[in-house]
């Protein structure tokens, strides 16, 4: 990509303020992930849509990052322009029994404005970090609820196409996974369906939640939630923490003692050390149990797929000494 010059047009389209080479690690909750060499964050929707449809037209890489709380970012960075909606899609609106929201709006915010409505159903979101766009994206989900629970409809943007609207069956939402992934949709908005609740009630549910995560993982340590998404009928915290694995260090990256499927960078981790620390758990699971382990925390680097590369190309890429077969 030639960046002065993507940057140049960025900027003649007015469409916020362009940074180059800015380091993606202040932008993630790893804390990991090298500079992306132009990182834009729209004043408004406007601006947002004619930027996607700039770098769509002209062929540009380009990603959409939210609270970067779901991501391994590589330590190359990324040669891309890096979109945060952040500052352009964070509204919220009470109409009725629903919230209309943008996507750029904090997943905890929305739950506490759910309760201030004196509407039920988002209590489950108010400890989930990152925003409704990256929620939408991977039909996050705590306690028994996910998001295709309370969603009803959605504005997104789809290359080539536009803004339009999408209905939650379009959506595909399954477990820890949506149509966002295959048709490379941007969230702009979501229609949230909520019912009428004692605010009390609600604040008692909230409470709890906040309490059993201070107990059960790890909120010191700069993080990026679950890595891999539990395998049928089981978890894979259990089986991790069965392997005797919390602890495990590679570099500045540890097994979180309080959580096995947490990882945990202990100052300095690196996206290199992440990867190699997941690639052995997941070798060691699948030694141990013939379970494969399939990774939640969504890779951001190059590789075959473009910017989120399956990990089953990086685990073969790698491949050195795994015993699983590569698909
Ligand atoms: C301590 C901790 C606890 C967590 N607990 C949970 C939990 O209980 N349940 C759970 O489900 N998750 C959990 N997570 C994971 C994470 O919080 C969720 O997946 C969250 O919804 C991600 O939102 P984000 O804005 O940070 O997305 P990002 O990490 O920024 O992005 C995730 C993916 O979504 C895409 N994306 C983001 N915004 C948009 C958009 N507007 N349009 C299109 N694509 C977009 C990105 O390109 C990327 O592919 C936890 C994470 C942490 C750090």
């Amino acid at each position: 990509m030639d960046a002065e010059r993507v940057a140049q047009e960025l900027r003649r389209l007015d469409v916020g303020a362009v940074q180059q080479e800015e380091p993606l690690a202040r932008h993630t909750s790893f804390r990991i992930g090298g500079p992306a060499a132009i990182y834009l964050q729209p004043p408004n929707q406007e601006a947002l849509v004619r930027a996607l449809d700039w770098v769509h037209r002209e062929a540009v890489p380009y990603f959409v990052l939210g609270q970067g709380t779901n991501v391994l970012v590589s330590d190359q960075g990324l040669d891309a322009v890096v979109l945060s909606p952040s500052r352009a899609l964070r509204y919220v609106d009470t109409k009725g029994d629903q919230l209309i929201a943008g996507a750029g709006v904090l997943l905890t915010k929305l739950a506490h404005r759910a309760h201030q409505a004196g509407l039920g159903g988002m209590e489950f979101a108010v400890s989930i970090p990152g925003t409704l766009g990256g929620a939408l994206v991977m039909n996050a989900g705590a306690h028994g609820t996910e998001m295709k629970d309370v969603v009803r409809q959605l504005v997104v943007w789809e290359p080539g196409v536009g803004v339009r609207l999408v209905s939650s069956t379009e959506a595909d939402f399954a477990y820890r996974s949506s149509a966002f992934m295959r048709q490379k949709w941007i969230a702009l908005e979501a229609q949230i369906e909520l019912t009428p609740k004692d605010p009390g009630e609600i604040l008692s549910t909230m409470r709890h939640h906040m309490e059993y995560r201070k107990r059960t993982q790890p909120v010191g340590d700069p993080n990026a939630g679950s890595v891999f998404k539990n395998p049928p009928n089981d978890y894979a915290g259990r089986l991790i923490e069965s392997l005797g694995a919390k602890g495990w260090r590679l570099g500045d990256a540890e097994v979180s003692q309080v959580h096995a499927n947490f990882i945990v960078n202990r100052g300095h981790a690196t996206a290199h050390d992440v990867l190699g620390l997941m690639r052995r758990l997941r070798h060691e699971v699948y030694a141990r149990y013939a379970v494969q382990l399939r990774p939640e925390v969504r890779w951001i680097g190059p590789g075959e797929g473009g910017f989120e590369a399956t990990w089953e190309n990086l685990w073969c890429e790698a491949g050195k000494g795994l015993t699983e077969p590569c698909e």
